[in-house]
């Protein structure tokens, strides 16, 4: 039988690089799935591919009310919701915390931290209700940036920190209704942007360079793509993990045997 038969899934940046991946499979999985994204564009794509497995909106993660929109969707269209994944996020390009001005430092300190950190505050907040309802569980899409430095710069390293704290404190405080984990993938192929603040003080790279890159970071020496890390959603999604909570799969390539 399909692993997530049934279940109602609420994605946020499901219509690009790894959050897209999980929709694929969770859909091949059995799940109906709603997507936030604020690319309207990607959403129709998906729609087009999946049609009444899917539900979209078209939205930003920084705006409460658009996650209450998306929950809502769910719980009308699929009848409840088991399963949160708060994913979409933005990167700093490696930006050097010295090389910029005090400014973009600020309005970029501003823009990631809404999205990447106040925008699965919001998620799970706008989730939470029903998720308890039904037992269900949160998977937060961390980084190896959670835990090692070299990931990115400081405002995307101290942004995926800050998400680590908040799947613990929400494993701790939601137990015993609600199990709250999260996928840390290493450097991968996708188009991830680049807060506009920070762009004067990065090279954007080219997927061949950047893919040079990932490879030599990680000891399995291997170019990630999105598809690589679906299986730990699947997993933690699942009701074959009912006994984990508060924990992190690393799905990177092998950073923790990397040594700094
Ligand atoms: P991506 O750009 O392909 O996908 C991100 C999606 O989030 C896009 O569809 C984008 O439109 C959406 N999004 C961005 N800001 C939004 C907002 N304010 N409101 C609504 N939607 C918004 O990038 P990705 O690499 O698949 O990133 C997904 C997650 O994976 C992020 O949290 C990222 O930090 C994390 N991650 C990525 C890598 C990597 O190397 N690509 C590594 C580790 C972790």
């Amino acid at each position: 039988m399909a692993e997530l038969s049934g279940k109602s899934v609420y994605i946020t940046g499901g219509a690009s690089g790894i959050g897209r991946a999980v929709v694929e499979e969770f859909v091949k999985e059995g799940a109906f799935v709603t997507v936030l994204d604020r690319s309207a564009e990607g959403l129709k794509e998906l729609e087009q591919q999946f049609g009444e497995k899917v539900r979209t909106i078209t939205g930003d993660v920084t705006i409460y009310e658009d996650h209450q929109r998306a929950v809502e969707t769910a719980v009308e269209a699929f009848g409840k919701l088991d399963v949160l994944i708060s994913n979409a996020g933005v990167f700093d390009a490696f930006a050097k915390f010295v090389n910029v001005t005090p400014e973009a430092m600020s309005e970029a300190y501003d823009i990631l931290f809404s999205i990447n950190v106040k925008g699965s505050f919001f998620a799970a907040k706008a989730a939470v209700e029903e998720l308890k309802r039904t037992r269900g569980n949160i998977i937060f899409t961390l980084s190896g940036a959670s835990f090692y430095p070299d990931g990115g710069g400081v405002w995307y390293t101290a942004s995926k920190h800050a998400q680590l704290g908040l799947l613990r404190q929400l494993a701790f405080e939601l137990a015993p209704d609600v199990r709250v984990n999260a996928v840390a993938p290493g450097g991968t192929l996708t188009a991830l942007s680049v807060i506009a603040p920070l762009r004067p003080f990065v090279n954007i790279v080219d997927n061949e360079t950047k893919a040079k890159s990932i490879k030599t970071r990680n000891p399995l020496k291997i170019v990630m793509a999105s598809e690589d890390h679906v299986g730990a959603y699947l997993l933690l999604a699942s009701d074959k993990a009912r006994a984990i909570t508060g924990e992190v799969i690393s799905s990177d390539g092998g950073l923790v045997v990397r040594g700094l």
